[in-house]
């Protein structure tokens, strides 16, 4: 299915809003900022299984960063790819585990993460899930300084579609 990337990115986020604005006592306070290229891109992909994978991401950033902290999220295109970026100000991956989030049932600190719940595997559904959409996920991170996902996936312009819809007609 073909959908507008930066509509359906917003409209996921505006739920994590809606999460905060209703919150019981307790809960972790976030902000989300946006910074979401205006140029309307379509990619082709499952749209809940998309929203999944933003979901977990937006989730372990809530999750692994202070409270009040402040998640980066930003859509851009470079070199033909749309690049969704997700930034927090948590407590960062050491560089040896960055490549290793994305591997099964893998956790940075096992009791660290026990505390927090969750079994390990959302990163790895998010990989396998991107991959098959043609795209590549990614994490960037100094430990101490917070986590940055990417997920780069390749994408259409509404001519290169238009174009596509004549040929079928022939
Ligand atoms: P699940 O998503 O299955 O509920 P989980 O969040 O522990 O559990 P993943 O989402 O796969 O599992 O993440 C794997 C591990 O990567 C986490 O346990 C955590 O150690 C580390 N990690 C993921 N996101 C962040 C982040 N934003 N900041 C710091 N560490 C992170
Ligand atoms: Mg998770």
């Amino acid at each position: 299915e073909w959908v507008n990337l930066g509509a359906l990115f917003e409209y996921i986020l505006n739920r994590f809003d809606m999460i905060i604005a209703s919150k019981q006592a307790g809960q972790k306070d976030y902000r989300i900022i946006r910074k979401i290229d205006p140029t309307p891109v379509w990619v082709e992909v499952d749209p809940s299984k998309f929203t999944q994978v933003i979901d977990n991401i937006m989730n372990n950033a809530i999750k692994y960063s202070p409270d009040g902290g402040i998640i980066l999220t930003r859509m851009e295109l470079v070199d033909q790819k749309a690049v969704i970026s997700i930034k927090d100000q948590g407590l960062g991956i050491p560089q040896k585990d960055v490549q290793h989030v994305f591997d099964r049932f893998f956790r940075v600190d096992k009791a660290r993460s026990r505390a927090q719940g969750g079994t390990g595997l959302g990163l790895a559904i998010a990989k396998e899930i991107v991959e098959s959409f043609g795209g590549r996920i990614w994490a960037e991170s100094k430990e101490g300084q917070g986590s940055e996902f990417k997920i780069a996936l390749p994408y259409s312009l509404e001519a290169d579609l238009e174009d596509d819809w004549s040929d079928n007609e022939e």
